[in-house]
């Protein structure tokens, strides 16, 4: 080493900012490239190697570049893509689903496409279904990839042999999960098939799909297929299928696509964010206003008996699954009410509300898409603590569920719901939000306070990805529903307490950041269990 480089050695050792560059270029994580620059100067210490600065900042730039593993993009043609030109379209009831948990995108979404199939099916000529010898179905994708832990393989066979999420029995699914080798008759016109689980097959984890959450069904005669149709889940328990067309619906009584515009006619109209919502029910439905309210009824009765299944389970009830997770739900109940504080009441109930509702989903018994089933404890965490404890009237929560579907509405048109797309925030983020505005609406809040609430659940939850244990949407999801549901309480809390108009965020922005995180975020943390908490919880 010449004398000009020791001194220029030694200067560096004496001046630390010129071991670590202070300059981080753009598109690098800031902790790694500091990191990375530290070790790259250090390694030249030990080397007595002589780097420049110029040379340790490409270096570490290199070397901090984060992996790049951009999901897929969806397929332009899939209705869920296109469906953020015009107005909201959705329905209450096709929002709102009642099914078996634990995932309305993994267990709802594919028994609602293997029923599909099997009324297909059942509607073909007679020569053809006399030749019929099985029916195959394929998973793809994330339902591939997280699918066992879900039990997507019980909930599928369910649907082919022509049992309906709404009202299949919980008993069925377990039984299927305790005694895998039964087969079940499928009655074909004249032929009857046997299908057991050993019909619905592990396909690709990767590929070229047009949706992270694809599977093919097949009506076969031995090698020749009869019927064949590919289908989507695409959240929320909604599906979809190659060439779906969405249904033809009445024109909105007040179209909006955006909270602007939804609470425009609110305002322009003295109407609540919920009145309006119930005029639009009727008007794209051709509803009554008692048959909007006896569905929305039927909802709410669902939210509050999965509360009380959840609770009323033994405290030492260990949730299937290998990750051998004690229920909760219970002791945290009992334990909260011993508290000698009330609001360490309140908060310990209300985490028991939704950890009843979500240990419920865990087992697979019957939940409520609130927006989804991992997200399924904390709306019902909302509605029974209104009911049950504030005693408040039911047409009050009513009003709640639909300002609650409004918001539901806004982020499945502009974003997603669906944690294969987007992670835990269009989940867990989307509930929060709903329960925002759920309570807000239920207190008689203005519709500013309202769209305040929901956008201040859903801005913290934004970037939130979906990593579950072991593929079982139990561990993180669980707690996370307890968290949802406090964290709507507390978007509530300071929406109804600082100045409305100063609220400096609107929720329409908030969606536009949901969307663009979603399409951002890495693929492995969109319900792979290939990162996160999936990757760095051992069991043993
Ligand atoms: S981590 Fe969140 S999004 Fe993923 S399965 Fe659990 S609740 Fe659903």
């Amino acid at each position: 080493m010449s004398e000009k480089e020791n001194e220029k050695f030694d200067d560096e050792l004496l001046d630390a900012s010129g071991v670590i560059s202070n300059k981080i270029p753009s598109g690098v994580d800031r902790r790694s490239f500091l990191m990375r620059s530290a070790v790259v100067g250090a390694a030249a210490v030990m080397t007595g190697q002589v780097v420049s600065a110029r040379s340790r900042t490409l270096k570490a730039f290199a070397e901090s570049l984060p992996e790049q593993n951009p999901a897929p993009p969806l397929s332009s043609d899939l209705a869920v893509v296109k469906k953020g030109k015009g107005p909201v379209l959705t329905t209450i009831d096709e929002f709102y689903k009642v099914g078996p948990g634990p995932s309305s995108s993994h267990t709802i979404g594919p028994m609602r496409i293997t029923y599909d199939f099997y009324q297909r099916a059942t509607k073909l000529p007679a020569d053809k279904l006399a030749k019929a010898t099985a029916l195959k179905v394929n998973l793809f994708g994330s339902l591939s990839a997280t699918g066992k832990g879900h039990g997507t393989e019980r909930a599928s066979l369910a649907g082919l042999v022509g049992k309906e999420p709404a009202t299949v029995d919980p008993l069925f699914l377990d039984s299927l999960r305790d005694k895998p080798d039964q087969t079940f008759p499928v009655k074909l016109g004249d032929k009857t098939i046997t299908v057991s689980l050993k019909d619905i097959i592990y396909d690709a984890t990767k590929g070229d799909f047009k949706h992270p959450n694809t599977m093919t069904a097949k009506l076969m005669a031995g090698d020749e297929v009869l019927l064949e149709q590919e289908y989507y889940s695409v959240g929320g328990g909604f599906i979809e299928w190659k060439g779906y067309t969405p249904p033809k619906k009445n024109p909105p009584k007040y179209p909006f696509a955006t909270m602007k515009e939804l609470r425009a006619h609110a305002d322009s109209n003295k109407l609540s964010i919920a009145k309006v919502m119930l005029a639009n029910e009727m008007s794209i439905a051709g509803r009554t206003e008692e048959e909007v309210f006896a569905f929305v009824d039927k909802i709410i009765n669902a939210m509050v008996a999965t509360v009380k299944s959840g609770l009323s389970m033994p405290e030492d009830d260990v949730l299937p699954g290998p990750i051998k997770l004690h229920s909760k739900a219970a002791t945290v109940y009992k334990r909260a009410m011993d508290d000698t504080y009330q609001a360490d009441r309140g908060i310990g109930a209300l985490s028991a509300y939704a950890l009843a509702a979500s240990e419920e989903n865990g087992r697979g018994h019957l939940v409520i898409t609130a927006p989804t089933g991992g997200s399924a404890g904390v709306m019902p965490a909302l509605v029974y603590g209104l009911i049950e404890n504030r005693k408040l009237p039911l047409q009050k929560v009513r009003d709640g569920m639909l300002a609650a579907a409004a918001i539901g509405y806004l982020c499945k048109h502009h974003a997603t719901l669906s944690a294969a797309e987007g992670g835990c925030q269009a989940e867990i983020g989307v509930a929060s939000s709903m329960a925002a505005a759920l309570v807000a609406t239920a207190n008689d809040a203005e519709s500013r306070v309202v769209e305040n609430a929901a956008e201040s659940a859903l801005e913290h939850h934004l970037g939130m990805t979906c990593d579950p244990v072991a593929g079982y949407v139990q561990v993180p999801c669980i707690e996370r529903c307890a968290f949802g549901a406090v964290k709507a309480w507390t978007a509530y809390a300071i929406a109804s307490n600082e100045i409305a108009s100063r609220h400096r965020i609107d929720f329409d922005a908030t969606v536009q950041a949901l969307a663009q995180t979603a399409k951002d975020m890495n693929s492995k943390y969109k319900e792979t269990s290939e990162a996160g908490l999936a990757l760095s919880v051992v069991l043993c």
